[in-house]
């Protein structure tokens, strides 16, 4: 089953999906994860997206559908994907309905207050990716990783002027995905406000229809 993760920054995609890949089985692709990973690991793409990245813009499409369609043709993704963050232009999606079939779009709405309080609380360990928050998941310890023991990081781009910046991208380029995928008949919208083990729960039962 190939399943698309839809919805505003901070809506809980990340977190929920690495849920949803256990319960599928199928690999869950992140584009900002791939992103960061090549920042991390100092590569040429890195380089290049590293001060997009960090003011919260989005990087341009050619780059990002050709590191999709790598990614997508890899042997894990035969019986299915998660795609978390892609895509997010009208552009990145008729690229996409040119490499597969989707067989949902999950729309995760969040207010736009809620939205803000999860990014700018959100913080994450380097090194595994696991993602807390300093108020509704915090680490035993503040501020460490619970499993490593290492300092915990915010993101550049969960700081507020980056914040700000992204919301307004997502307003301009990816809510009009919305319409998109409402008007192909795959869209199915997902209260993203209760906690992820409930937001699964929820989107179990909708792909079960
Ligand atoms: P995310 O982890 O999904 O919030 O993505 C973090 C950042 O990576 C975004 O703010 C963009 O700068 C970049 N990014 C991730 N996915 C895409 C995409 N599909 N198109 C363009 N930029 C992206």
């Amino acid at each position: 089953m190939n399943i698309v993760l839809l919805g505003p920054p901070g809506a809980g995609k990340g977190t929920v999906a690495a849920l949803l890949k256990g319960a599928l089985e199928v690999p869950h692709i992140s584009t900002g994860d791939i992103f960061r990973e090549n920042i991390k690991n100092g590569t040429e793409l890195g380089k290049r997206v590293q001060g997009i990245m960090a003011s919260g813009g989005l990087v341009p499409d050619e780059i990002t559908i050709e590191m999709v369609k790598d990614r997508l043709s890899k042997d894990d993704t035969a019986s299915g994907y998660i795609l978390d963050g892609f895509p997010r232009t009208i552009g990145q999606a008729e690229a996409l309905s040119g490499i597969d079939d989707i067989d949902a779009v999950l729309n995760f709405v969040l207010d736009e207050e809620e939205i803000v309080r999860r990014l700018s609380g959100r913080r994450l360990c380097k090194s595994t990716g696991r993602i807390y928050h300093i108020v509704s998941n915090p680490p035993k310890v503040e501020g460490i990783d619970d499993e490593t023991g290492e300092p915990l990081i915010q993101r550049d781009d969960d700081k507020p002027e980056a914040i700000r910046h992204r919301l307004e991208v997502y307003k301009k380029d990816t809510e009009p995905l919305i319409v998109y995928y409402r008007e192909k008949g795959n869209l199915v919208d997902i209260d993203a406000s209760p906690s992820p083990e409930d937001v699964l729960k929820s989107i179990l039962s909708a792909l079960k229809k």
